[in-house]
């Protein structure tokens, strides 16, 4: 498998690696794909809004990937990319293995970072018990589940505020838990009483329902009522699921703190791109999937030969 120059290393086994690997593939390119096998969605039960297969269980949904990019000859290896470096403009070098792992390296013309995002979630107990089910981090992915219920949104400042605003498409039994009281300022309290959205400015203790079928049933507080709920969102922000674009010193896009991306989906590194959750705009598998589809195409005809191009 090693002592190859492959065509692409696709690091990312999600959504967007999947669907450039596909291409890739049947553009007949000699591409490996890395996943350690920790997709962003590993905690939900099914995958919503993705056409033809809404609802599918995301495990489901990429193994099926991973079997139509082996279908077409792709390489798929489960180990974890600890490191990439650039030997030249054409001659990428990554490094593999974590802890007790072999470590080996893989050289490529092209890399493609499709690695996604780590969301930062409660610490309470209780959280994992209903995460995915009836706990989300998502309105777009989640909210239609959710018409008319008690919700709970978790977080502060005036970006949970328009979170919580953007709840009011499914119901307006709102409620914010705020548990830092400082992170509302008086204009924020007044635009959620404006949509009788309440305000709990409490720490929670647990996270209480029916572990069965995973549905919340309450928020309990260090102290207080506890607040009876069907369901509950939370917006603690995420961060990159790893550091690769740093150690090769692709641009962040400031705005959102991911990584920059032109048209053709190229990092500000040549010969490097990137695609999904790790890029701006919206985080849905569908588009995430489109996205790497769209590096792939690119990445093909970045690797055609001027000669075969026409004048
Ligand atoms: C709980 C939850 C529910 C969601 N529900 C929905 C929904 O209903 N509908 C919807 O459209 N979207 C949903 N999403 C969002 C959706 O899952 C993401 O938009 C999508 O997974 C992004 O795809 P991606 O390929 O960019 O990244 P990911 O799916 O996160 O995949 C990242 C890949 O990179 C790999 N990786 C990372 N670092 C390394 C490394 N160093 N070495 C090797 N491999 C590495 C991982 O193993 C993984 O294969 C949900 C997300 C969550 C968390």
């Amino acid at each position: 498998m090693n002592n190859h120059l492959y065509d692409c290393i696709v690091i990312g086994a999600g959504p967007a690696g999947l669907s450039a690997s596909l291409f890739l593939a049947r553009y007949r390119r000699r591409t490996l794909t890395f996943h350690h096998n920790s997709p962003r969605n590993e905690y939900a039960h099914g995958i919503h809004g993705l056409l033809g297969h809404h609802g599918i269980p995301p495990a489901e949904f990429l193994a099926r990937g991973r079997d139509e990019v082996t279908a077409h000859g792709g390489l798929i290896v489960e180990s974890c990319v600890t490191g990439i470096e650039q030997l030249s403009n054409d001659h990428f070098r990554i490094r593999t293995g974590n802890g007790d792992e072999e470590h080996r390296t893989f050289d490529a013309r092209r890399v493609l970072l499709a690695t996604g995002l780590r969301d930062l979630t409660p610490d309470c107990p209780g959280f994992r018990d209903f995460y995915g089910a009836s706990v989300h981090h998502c309105p777009d992915c989640d909210g239609y589940e959710c018409i008319d219920q008690r919700i709970a949104v978790l977080g502060t400042g005036t970006k949970t505020v328009g979170f919580a605003l953007k709840l009011l498409t499914w119901t307006n039994k709102l409620t914010l838990i705020n548990e830092d009281p400082a992170g509302l300022s008086e204009d924020d309290r007044a635009k959620l009483a404006e949509f009788d959205i309440n305000v709990r400015d409490q720490r929670i203790a647990k996270l209480e329902g029916d572990l069965r079928s995973k549905q919340l049933q309450r928020v309990v507080f260090t102290e207080g009522d506890p607040l009876e709920c069907d369901a509950l969102f939370f917006n603690l922000g995420t961060e990159p699921a790893s550091n690769l674009h740093e150690m090769l010193g692709c641009k962040i896009d400031e705005s959102c703190g991911l990584i920059w991306v032109d048209e053709n989906r190229q990092t500000s590194v040549e010969g490097v791109y990137a695609a999904g959750d790790i890029t701006p705009h919206s985080q849905l598998a569908v588009v995430a999937a489109a996205e790497g589809a769209m590096a792939a195409i690119h990445i093909h005809d970045s690797l055609i030969p001027a000669a075969q191009k026409p004048n």
